[in-house]
């Protein structure tokens, strides 16, 4: 269904409206759109939902649509967001959560460079085995920049420079997830407070600045290899990341190479 379609339904039900956020439930209607446009907000529709069965048992999934700014042919583009929810959280306090940004080469490729997919197993795990918990699955590739130009600041890497420098030298912040998405998709769960599953402090505090309630934080064992170690250690020492669990022993991490200006093509196309 595209986007006029869903406008056109007749039936809008506005379901919970927070300031900067609209809520729309399973639809909305133009006007509502064209209000909240000119307020650049975030437009959030909880789309879908269904019950899946997966390795770690049954998951409900929902699906949440987060329209863009950006139009083609009048019809606005959108992410999809999914919020994989085990038990009965709505209501509840100290509901075991993982936030987690997608990661296509992790989690569909088996990347070894990066500990996103032992980290989404992890949580899928531990969710499971409490009865109730949800992962919340954005949409966020690469810290935010983006599939294309993660594998750019791959190939950077592949040069000698570490994530965080790769990151810079492409014109983007060392991080530039956002997460007022997952609080959202919290508030229009119901949770009322979370223990966090994550290795990021920063994580806790870019969500509590958008209003959830974290009681604790709750480690994730990563099990570095030869691959990822480097890029560990990097989120380790330059980004304030606590690998809790399994410290990794400096000395036996690779150096980290010199830095080195390197000179990045640009693709005209996407000029
Ligand atoms: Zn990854």
């Amino acid at each position: 269904m595209n986007l006029m379609q869903a406008v056109g339904f007749a039936c809008c039900f506005i379901r919970n409206q927070l300031p900067g956020v609209l809520m729309t439930k399973p639809s909305f209607d133009s006007t509502a759109l064209k209000d909240f446009s000119q307020a650049q907000g975030l437009l959030l529709t909880r789309y879908a939902e269904s019950t899946i069965p997966t390795e770690y048992g049954f998951f409900r999934v929902i699906c949440y649509r987060e329209y863009l700014p950006t139009s083609y042919g009048g019809e606005r583009f959108f992410k999809e967001h999914l919020a994989v929810v085990k038990g009965q959280p709505e209501g509840k306090e100290g509901v075991l959560a993982r936030v987690h940004s997608e990661c296509l080469t992790g989690e569909v490729l088996h990347s070894l460079k990066c500990d996103c997919r032992e980290q989404l197993d992890y949580a899928l795990r531990a969710i499971a085995s409490a009865n109730t918990g949800v992962v919340l699955y954005l949409r966020q590739e690469g810290r935010g920049i983006g599939l294309g130009n993660k594998i750019r600041a791959y190939a950077l890497q592949e040069k000698g420079v570490d994530t965080v420098d790769a990151n810079r030298m492409l014109g983007f912040p060392d991080d530039a997830r956002r997460f007022d998405v997952a609080a959202r998709m919290l508030a229009d769960l119901e949770v009322r407070s979370i223990v966090l599953l994550t290795n990021n402090p920063y994580k806790v505090k870019a969500l509590r600045e958008e209003g959830v309630q974290i009681l604790r934080r709750e480690p994730v064992p990563i099990h570095p290899n030869r691959y990822n170690a480097a890029y560990l250690h990097t989120k380790g020492q330059r980004m304030g990341h606590e690998l809790m669990g399994h410290p990794m022993d400096e000395s036996k991490a690779p150096p980290v190479p010199p830095h080195r200006l390197i000179e990045v093509p640009h693709d005209p196309q996407v000029e």
